[in-house]
């Protein structure tokens, strides 16, 4: 038996195993997950590994071949689904293989705290003097693994260890606070024949056992929270786990209760942002299979469910999904890949599903369940409204007169709105009149915003300075701030409506723990006629007395040189207006230059599939997802030269081992967004034919690439190319 170790497999930077023997008496404690005692290196001194992988044979000279000691953890502390998991992520993303396991191994693994070190066995075994006594003290009670002894006795606890003498496990769980207590409610309705159909062809697929993707595509309020929680209680009641991912927690506190209300299992929430404490007990409730749930945004995917039985992703298009720092995984991938380690379905939800996935969806190759109505009420009226042409009849103001005398209507009758836009602060550009310069910021290449405050922010680095009014370049006082932020919104409004009262959600009214609640409570309780806010306020909400949305200007995401801009803007729009009339009926209008573009037209309808159509041809035409594979190859450095010369360098491997894929490469060139926090950036753009060639080069090009005055990132299926 041979065991593959990996040492340091908490640096991220690690790429490397190591094949160890397994000596006969070992064999039947080492397992895939456990860590383990081995001898490295030159100098042979003892280190710590994690085995990842269990074999029968190695391309090594068995006599060359080192053994392992002695195997110290009693259960894996990563499962072997785990492990494979980061095997995937490895090679699909073109990682190093310490950067996917960070993913999996949460860094309170190697915290002592959570272990205690027990004997084997419960029998007395001869030792010598110290050893003995040791052993004794042991063989009597567990010591916790961070006790004053354990640390005091460390190379003769070690040499214990060396022996196959103790091993180490999870201390038992005492402290379980939120013990589930018995209050399951239960709604007074029964599913509609859409809800039905489509519970059935979850439960199936967990039935037969087998991975399949099956997309939920339902309307705002058509009822897709009730199909999960009903495929959750299925499943778990099968004595399996689920994860159930959402885009982001702190906008999803309702849901989390009613799924908390629901289940007869202990739920845990789990996410980067919980304190170490918090993460570790919902760490262990999972691993100890108390708690069968775990909700949670990108991360949870890689949360340690026991026997994981289903994987549901509400909310599947939004793209907090994709990590927007390296390594760049897409947790919607990694749940796709997590589910076919497992043979589990996933459910990808969404009212307005991800272009690549409905294609697969209409073509067979993903299982496709339509809720088309909403439960309760009738979708929103949309008015789209020509801005060129408010312009043209005199109008100058930011508000057009549609959406000012909607707004009217609802303060007269007691009726809440929702004004939307996709931009913080008070103004995004600042111009001098008299000799054009813009302000930009010191590190990136991107304008500066004005803030009510007084300064001049970056929102890509939090770069800020005083705004003086006068030109750094030419000293003119003919300083003028263009463009509207959520802070002039708002001011503006004041000045039309003087009694309204208004609350604010953006980054910069919720940067306190708490806030975003707090704000949406206030508005819940009707402190507030109008919320102002950003994508924040998009997602989720629900306010019976809520039935105006204006979206102030839907031409912000349409603009951006990105090939899902119109995606983007489709499912912003569409989600902005699922705010509206969620008990009563409701309007929406939308302010546009662009009032013919397609992706607003067909969100104006209400109409997922006209937008498809579209976008699909365009797609085609271009060669785009889901007609291509892309990677992105960025090249990052503080110096532009060095930064260039390692673009160079990508560009030459590519150009070898394109040869031999279907692939077309475009660039070196510099990136639409060329520097970031000091950081100048280079890609090349890469559209291949199939799947496979793309993850053969990608891995290629990154064993490849040594030019170290430069660091290399690979973005496989980026969410854009900025
Ligand atoms: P979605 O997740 O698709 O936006 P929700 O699951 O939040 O929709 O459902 C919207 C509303 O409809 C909720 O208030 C929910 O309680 C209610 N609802 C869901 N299913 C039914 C049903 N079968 N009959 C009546 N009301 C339902
Ligand atoms: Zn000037
Ligand atoms: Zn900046």
């Amino acid at each position: 038996m041979i065991a593959e170790v990996c040492i340091n497999y908490q640096d991220a930077n690690v790429d490397k195993t190591f094949d160890y023997l397994v000596p006969e008496h070992l064999e039947e404690l080492v397992e895939v997950g456990k860590r383990v005692y081995v001898n490295f290196g030159v100098s042979n001194r003892v280190v710590e590994g994690l085995i990842v992988n269990v074999k029968e044979d190695t391309n090594i000279e068995k006599e060359k071949l080192k053994r392992i000691f002695s195997v110290i953890d009693k259960i894996p502390v990563v499962s072997e689904e785990q492990i494979k998991l980061a095997f995937s992520i490895r090679d699909y993303y073109a990682l190093k293989l310490g950067q996917a396991l960070e993913l999996v191994i949460p860094p309170f693994i190697s915290n002592k705290d959570i272990y205690q070190i027990s004997a084997k066995t419960d029998q007395e075994i001869d030792l010598e003097g110290e050893l003995k006594e040791i052993y004794k003290k042991i063989l009597k009670r567990p010591i916790s693994a961070n006790s004053k002894f354990a640390k005091e006795n460390k190379e003769k606890i070690i040499s214990l260890f060396l022996k196959g003498l103790l091993k180490y496990e999870l201390k038992p769980l005492k402290s379980l606070e939120d013990k589930k207590e018995n209050m399951l409610t239960e709604p007074q309705y029964g599913l509609t024949d859409e809800q039905n159909r489509a519970l059935d062809v979850i439960k199936t697929a967990f039935d037969e056992g087998v991975y399949k993707n099956i997309l939920l595509f339902g309307v705002t309020g058509s009822g897709k929270t009730e199909v999960y929680i009903q495929a959750m209680k299925y499943v778990i009641e099968k004595g399996k786990s689920v994860i159930l991912m959402v885009p982001e927690i702190s906008l999803t506190p309702q849901m989390i209760e009613s799924v908390k209300n629901r289940l007869n299992t202990t739920v845990v929430v789990y996410h980067s942002k919980m304190s170490s404490l918090q993460r570790q007990m919902a760490w262990l409730k999972l691993k100890s299979g108390e708690a069968k749930v775990v909700i949670g945004p990108r991360s949870a995917i890689f949360a340690p469910a026991k026997e994981l039985g289903l994987i549901i992703v509400d909310e599947e298009h939004e793209p907090s999904y994709k990590a927007e720092k390296s390594p760049r995984i897409n947790a919607v991938e990694v749940a796709q890949m997590r589910a076919k380690i497992n043979n589990i379905p996933v459910v990808l939800g969404s009212a307005t599903p991800m272009v690549e996935h409905y294609y697969w969806a209409i073509s067979g190759k993903y299982l496709l369940c339509t809720l088309k109505s909403r439960v309760n009420m009738t979708m929103p009226e949309v008015f789209v409204v020509d801005m060129k042409k408010e312009l043209l009849e005199g109008n100058k103001s930011i508000f057009s007169r549609l959406l000012l005398s909607e707004i009217e209507k609802n303060l007269q009758k007691g009726e809440q709105v929702l004004l939307f836009l996709n931009r913080r602060g008070y103004s995004p550009v600042v111009i001098c009149r008299e000799c054009g310069y813009v302000y930009m910021c010191k590190n990136c290449s991107i304008s500066l915003t004005y803030h009510k405050s007084g300064y001049l922010k970056c929102h890509y680095c939090n770069y800020k300075e005083k705004y003086t009014g006068i030109c750094p370049k030419c000293g003119s006082k003919y300083v003028r701030q263009y463009g509207s932020g959520t802070q002039r919104i708002e001011d503006e409004i004041k000045m039309y409506f003087k009694d309204a009262k208004i609350l604010r959600m953006d980054k910069d009214t919720t940067t306190r723990k708490d806030a975003i609640e707090e704000i949406l409570n206030r508005f819940k309780r009707k402190e507030a006629d109008i919320l102002v806010g950003t994508q924040m306020i998009a997602k989720g909400l629900h306010f019976p007395d809520l039935t105006l949305v204006g979206v102030i200007n839907a031409d912000t995401i349409l603009n951006m040189p990105d090939f899902r801009s119109k995606e983007r803007t489709f499912q912003l729009l569409t989600q902005v207006a699922g705010r509206a009339g969620r008990e009563k009926q409701g309007r929406v209008i939308i302010q546009t230059f662009n009032p013919d573009d397609y992706s607003i037209v067909a969100a104006s309808k209400h109409d997922y599939e006209s937008f498809f159509r579209e976008e699909i041809k365009l797609r085609k035409a271009m060669g785009y997802p889901p007609y291509a594979y892309i990677v992105n190859f960025v090249v990052v450095s503080q110096n532009e030269k060095y930064a260039q010369r390692g673009i160079e360098n990508v560009y030459r491997l590519l150009e070898e081992y394109s040869k031999t894929a279907d692939a077309k490469i475009y660039g070196p060139s510099e990136s639409p967004i060329f520097k970031v926090e000091n950081q100048y950036r280079y890609h090349i753009l890469v559209k291949f034919k199939k799947a496979l060639q793309m993850i053969d080069v990608a891995n290629k090009i990154k064993e490849r690439y040594n030019y170290n005055n430069a660091e290399l990132i690979i973005d496989v299926n980026p969410w854009n190319t900025l």
